[in-house]
């Protein structure tokens, strides 16, 4: 069932089957692994729109939660609002960004949210969730944790600047940006940067199956991280809040010796061993198989438990 407005949800909740009915509610399906088709009611969020309003140097956009991210952000980005532009070209809807706390070239959804509404299954009642309220985390809010399944995000509000403060330290945006001779970057050119970048290293869902980066960077305590350093000096690692070190999840993967691996219909990407990909006629099941052979040599070579990202159906 497609949702336009959010009355439609009004009208769900009246249905007196609602209660009983499982549920499972579709963006764009991107972070997605189905191991068996789902026995319910698929509710794919489609509620369109766009607005703004501006104060002083902020300004406030508030976008339907079926807007594709990706057109939102070019809209952004058009009428010079800034702090999306490093989340440039994460596929997927609005609506499903605080729900993991996007993140991407130095950029967490959580430094530019400001609120979303959502329709809250068990009342039938819309609310607005604060900063505060989502509890966001390295991908990760309370909308995956203590909330989880309880409300359907209608929109969400991000707070962004009309005076650019660009960030380049992540990644090769500052070496593709020199590439190019640009010295005093626009948020376009960091979109177009980052945008560029993401093609190159990433494969395109609509060509080849996959759902991004499979597993979560591991975050580890320091006193662990520096005994695995021990006997892997190169172990490529992130500062991480509180005496805790993120670990590269491609790194790990690929010392194992999966990258661009290939294991019946699926494998590892080439270029991001992080990305497992369907080569084609590929079962949910084969995926996950695949994901938890990935899991276990990882664990027996550093002693790191990988977690999934993906939200799978089962
Ligand atoms: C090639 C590729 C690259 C990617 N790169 C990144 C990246 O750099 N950074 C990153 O963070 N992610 C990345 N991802 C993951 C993905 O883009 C994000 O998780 C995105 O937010 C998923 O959006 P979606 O609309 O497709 O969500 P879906 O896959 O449809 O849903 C994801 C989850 O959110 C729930 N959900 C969706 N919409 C709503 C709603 N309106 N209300 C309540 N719950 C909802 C679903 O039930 C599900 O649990 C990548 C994926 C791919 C395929």
């Amino acid at each position: 069932m497609e949702i336009s407005q959010p009355g439609e949800l009004i009208e769900l909740f009246m249905d007196p089957q609602w209660q009983q009915t499982e549920r499972l509610v579709l963006g764009g399906g991107s972070n997605m692994l189905f191991i068996n088709d789902f026995d319910g009611l698929v509710i794919r969020m489609n509620i369109r729109g766009i607005d703004h309003r501006i104060n002083h140097d902020e300004v406030f956009v508030v976008a339907g939660a079926g807007e594709v991210w990706n057109d939102l952000l070019n809209y952004c980005v058009a009428h010079e609002y800034a702090g999306l532009e490093n989340l440039s070209l994460i596929p997927g809807s609005v609506g499903a960004s605080p729900i993991q706390n996007i993140g991407a070239y130095g950029v967490e959804l959580k430094d530019v949210f400001y609120t979303c509404n959502a329709f809250e299954i068990a009342t039938g009642k819309f609310k607005t969730f604060t900063h505060e309220d989502c509890h966001f985390g390295y991908r990760d809010s309370a909308f995956k944790s203590e909330l989880k399944g309880q409300y359907i995000i209608v929109s969400v509000k991000f707070r962004l600047s009309l005076v650019p403060d660009v960030k380049l330290h992540y990644g090769a945006i500052k070496d593709e940006l020199a590439k190019r001779n640009i010295t005093s970057p626009t948020i376009k050119d960091v979109s177009d940067v980052v945008s560029h970048i993401r093609v190159s290293k990433l494969p395109d869902p609509s060509t080849i199956g996959n759902a991004g980066s499979f597993f979560k960077n591991p975050v580890i305590p320091v006193d662990e991280f520096r005994a695995i350093r021990s006997y892997f000096p190169a172990i490529v690692n992130y500062p991480a809040a509180d005496g805790e070190v993120k670990l590269a999840a491609g790194w790990l993967i690929e010392q194992c010796g999966w990258k661009g691996k290939v294991v019946g219909h699926t494998g590892t990407w080439h270029n991001q061993a992080l990305v497992l990909v369907n080569h084609g006629g590929a079962t949910g099941e084969e995926v996950y198989s695949l994901s938890s052979q990935i899991i276990d040599s990882v664990y027996t070579k550093f002693g790191v438990m990988l977690e999934r990202e993906v939200n799978m159906i089962r």
